[in-house]
């Protein structure tokens, strides 16, 4: 498997360059369809725009889903201001000290893009004196300053911008000597690379997986309905989304973690068992965690009434929904755990 490292690896770079705020998705979509079709993969766009990928098993009537998600976290124009300033509206939960001071783009409904920058605005100490440093950062007072000539709502509107204009960060990707990947989105892009690394391997080594595979690349897991429709005799869904290091956590960003529990209850058990199993024999390098507040595809597929066993894996992402790093073992031994589960029974 160290051999898709790489690959892994560069297409990542590749996907984090294509904006996808939840609700924006379909050139990243239409982007995946044509890279696993150029491996040779069936691929169809589902009504609601996300993406299914087919690879024929062994057992061909049963269907094992592996799920990762294209949508992002990002915002949307609420309300252009008098001054020529932008108020905004989240689109999935973050904090917004994590984008205080940082650039973006707005994508017009014609298609036009400009540049901006997120801001606090009452930024300058020179003007605000303790404010900018004490001040609770809300919808209310952070805004978009456009990198156009514009002071009045009359001036933003003659560019095409509107209330409902998607907007997108800047995701400030850099690969470190030390193998580190440091960016926004690496939720879930990271898992979105993972399973294009893991086809090219099926395909490389002709791998015929036990069940039939549906991968399923979803568009709105952000805002927590991805995976709600599921493909015709799925019995499992296995969601591959970051693991959440930090106090308290088990998780590495070195490790590919298997999930417990998270804000939607246990996982299934016997899954996790599974996959635990599967880690040892293998000597792979896992964690079993717990997520305090996360909710996975998996979980929303179960939520929304598919008869369905799930499970969640994925590598360790630090200052998830910030601005987040991993590393390449956590990649690497997230698609060693995927290889050994796809010719599981
Ligand atoms: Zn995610």
């Amino acid at each position: 498997m160290e051999k898709y490292l790489d690959y892994t690896v560069n297409v990542l770079e590749k996907l984090l360059k294509i904006p996808s705020p939840t609700g924006d998705t379909n050139k990243i979509i239409e982007i995946l369809k044509h890279t696993f079709e150029d491996m040779g993969l069936k691929s169809k766009i589902t009504i609601k725009r996300g993406l299914i990928v087919e690879v024929e098993g062994e057992i061909k009537d049963k269907v094992r889903v592996i799920s990762a998600h294209a949508d992002t976290l990002g915002a949307m124009v609420k309300d252009i201001k008098s001054n020529g300033r932008l108020l905004l509206t989240q689109l999935g939960g973050y904090s917004w000290h994590t984008v205080d001071g940082e650039n973006c783009v707005i994508s017009t409904l014609e298609g036009k893009k400009y540049t901006g920058t997120i801001l606090f605005d009452k930024t300058s100490v020179h003007n605000y004196g303790d404010s900018p440093r004490n001040d609770k950062r809300d919808d209310k007072n952070m805004e978009i300053r456009i990198d156009e000539r514009v002071y009045s709502k009359d001036d933003v509107e003659s560019l095409g911008i509107n209330v409902g204009d998607f907007v997108s960060f800047d995701t400030r990707t850099t690969v470190t000597e030390s193998g580190f990947i440091k960016s926004r989105h690496l939720d879930d892009k990271v898992s979105v690379a993972i399973i294009l690394g893991l086809c090219k391997y099926i395909v490389e080594n002709n791998i015929i997986p036990k069940y039939t595979l549906n991968f399923l690349i979803s568009n709105y897991e952000e805002v927590g309905h991805g995976a709600a429709f599921l493909p015709k005799n799925s019995f499992e869904i296995l969601a591959i989304d970051m693991a959440s290091p930090g106090q308290g956590q088990t998780s590495k960003e070195e490790y590919v973690t298997i999930c417990a529990k998270d804000s939607s209850g246990p996982y299934d058990y016997e899954l996790r068992k599974k996959l635990v199993g599967l880690a040892k024999e293998d000597y792979i390098e896992y964690a079993i965690d717990i997520f305090n507040f996360y909710g996975s595809d998996a979980s929303a597929a179960v939520r929304a009434g598919n008869n369905v066993r799930h499970g969640l894996i994925g590598p360790g992402v630090d200052a998830s929904h910030g601005y987040e790093r991993t590393h390449k073992l956590g990649i690497l031994n997230t698609l060693k755990l995927l290889g050994k589960y796809i010719e599981s029974l």
